[in-house]
């Protein structure tokens, strides 16, 4: 048995968070390969160690002097060190880093110290081997991961250390350069490291129970997810609720492992399973066919109309070419027998939308054309609406019957996500509705 621990930054963000690590660490021995993130904010008001970082090399940019927010950064290291007795030497690595300050450093290889010296506090915290990101994570020139060089030389780590740390985050370019991931890439490290390792688990450690049903700014405490599928995951996470980075689903999901958000601060609490496939429904959610709900505000939605448009496919390709051509998303569609809708996000489509319209009446000479702003687009995602006929009846129903206007439909077409366009200030009113008509 072998799991993947990722720990996220306000996991680590100080001794005591580092405590926690090690008790869950030694509770499993299957955990052998712990991945961090640097070291996170400690109270609401606190800083993380790479926002630090990259204020430092703002300020070093500029010529402003960056000594307040260096010293802060050394302090908090040498905090969790000297809380937890550890002797590695911090004194070294930050007159080496002063000196490189001093130099022209590059800003991804300061803010990739953050997950650097985590991860060697932790590896000497754990007694396990420390593994450097830069000698087994790897990119191509274009920026995106090497997957066969990365996973040849993770699996090359994991034999050769049984039981390592290994900071997140970072890899190297092909010429040896560090170059960091988009924020919260230490995810995607742990992603890889599992498929690399081929582990049974890649468990992700972070400070909530995992991913909750609705988001709790809009409906009073949801229950968790306990079991998940990954497409089901995908929907939600397009549709607004951040959980992990998008990147990091990939790696998992291609060798079917699973992956577990935890509570670093509630070990005991399962947290949510996401899956491929969910063998036992009984044990997870029992007969409710809600998954999750989630939604983003700030639709505009253009309804062109036009007499047998469903028959007309190429009146809808040159709409939608217009978009294209405008370099503005196109999130959803909807084709009626004589009109067809097309949802953009509104602070995308921005002024444009002028532009558009003209295009539109000028290369498919529509019968009207309709704009429509301020529309939030909700997702209820369930992979077992499939199964239920009448699921779409049931949802309208419960939102017609609390005078909320539905603006527009679509049904994603591997049936898990069943998706209501509503007026922005139906929006959190529409979740609630949602959520206690088909979860609570
Ligand atoms: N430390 C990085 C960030 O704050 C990466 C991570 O935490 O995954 O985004």
């Amino acid at each position: 048995m072998l799991k993947v621990a990722k720990f996220g930054g306000s996991s680590l963000a100080g001794a005591e968070q580092f405590k926690k690590v090690k008790a869950i660490v030694e509770a499993d021995p299957a955990r052998r390969i712990v991945v961090v993130s640097a070291a996170g904010k400690r109270t609401d008001d606190d800083h993380k160690i790479t926002d630090l970082l990259y204020l430092t090399h703002a300020h070093l940019k500029y010529g402003v002097s960056y000594e307040e927010i260096f010293s802060m950064i050394e302090r908090r290291y040498y905090g969790i060190r000297d809380a937890l007795g550890l002797k590695y030497d911090l004194e070294s690595e930050f007159a080496k880093l002063r000196g490189e300050l001093r130099r022209d450093i590059s800003v991804d290889y300061l803010v990739s110290r953050g997950e650097y010296l985590t991860a060697r506090l932790m590896a000497e915290y754990l007694g396990y081997g420390f593994v450097d990101a830069k000698d087994c994570v790897f990119f191509q020139y274009d920026g995106t991961i090497d997957f066969d060089a990365t996973y040849r030389a993770l699996a090359e780590a994991a034999v050769r250390s049984p039981r390592l740390v290994l900071p997140g985050f970072y890899g190297a370019m092909p010429n040896g350069r560090v170059r960091v991931m988009t924020r919260g890439g230490s995810d995607i490290t742990g992603s890889l490291a599992a498929n690399a390792a081929d582990a049974d688990v890649y468990e992700n450690w972070t400070d909530v129970s995992g991913i909750l049903m609705a988001d709790p700014r809009i409906v009073d405490h949801p229950q968790p997810i306990s079991r998940v599928t990954y497409d089901e995951l995908r929907e939600l996470a397009y549709m607004g609720a951040s959980v992990l980075h998008d990147e990091s689903i990939q790696p998992v999901k291609e060798k079917n492992i699973p992956l577990n958000i935890r509570n670093t601060n509630e070990p005991e609490n399962p947290g949510t399973m996401i899956v491929e496939r969910v063998e036992r429904e009984e044990e997870a959610g029992g007969n409710r066919f809600i998954t999750g709900i989630a939604g983003r505000k700030g639709f505009t939605v253009l309804t062109i109309h036009k007499k047998q448009i469903a028959q007309n496919t190429a009146f809808v390709r040159r709409a939608l070419e217009i978009f294209e051509n405008s370099h503005v998303p196109v999130e959803h569609i909807t084709l009626g027998v004589d009109s067809f809708a097309i949802m953009t996000p509104t602070a995308q489509v921005g002024d444009s939308i002028y532009d558009i319209i003209g295009e539109i009446r000028k290369r498919c000479a529509p019968d009207d054309i309709r704009t429509e702003e301020n529309i939030a687009m909700i997702a209820c995602v369930g992979r077992k609406m499939v199964y239920q006929p009448g699921t779409c009846g049931k949802l309208f129903g419960a939102l017609g019957e609390n005078d909320i206007n539905i603006k527009a439909i679509s049904q994603g077409t591997n049936e898990i996500s069943i998706l209501v366009g509503v007026h922005n200030h139906d929006f959190e009113k529409a979740i609630r509705v949602l959520y206690n008509g088909f979860v609570a």
